[in-house]
């Protein structure tokens, strides 16, 4: 499959690719200016994501925002249900008020951080990507 990872911290996101590269193709972007720019040209090759790998705390265009217009432009485009990117939102922001808005907005699970690989790995059966 094909994963992007979104991650400002480079221990982070490293962290995540040398992980996640054993489940796919892994792309790492820095912010959300480039994950939007990822997943538009992925999207544009006809070779879209399978999963993002979502950090929510991150400079300029935040996590949320990021779910926002991913989810946006999926709309504009007719992608639904389960043709929509699966999208795993990763923060240390456990409040139940972030994890409520981060469903309302279409993520499909949420993953605290530090990341623990079980629970990870549970979310990746739960929305059946392995
Ligand atoms: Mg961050």
């Amino acid at each position: 499959m094909k994963i992007l990872i979104v991650e400002d911290d480079f221990a982070s996101r490293k962290f995540m690719m040398d992980y996640m590269s054993k489940h796919g193709e892994c792309d790492g972007t820095v912010d959300g200016g480039e994950a939007i720019e990822a997943y538009t040209m992925a999207l544009e090759d006809e070779e879209p994501y399978d999963l993002i790998c979502l950090d929510i705390m991150m400079p300029a265009m935040d996590g949320y925002q990021v779910l926002k217009i991913i989810r946006e432009m999926e709309k504009d485009k007719g992608i639904t249900g389960k043709d929509r990117v699966k999208i795993i939102m990763m923060t240390a922001l456990s409040e139940e008020k972030n994890v409520k808005k981060a469903f309302e907005m279409g993520c499909s699970v949420y993953c605290n951080k530090p990341i623990d690989v079980g629970r990870l790995e549970m979310a990746m059966e739960k929305l059946g990507v392995i």
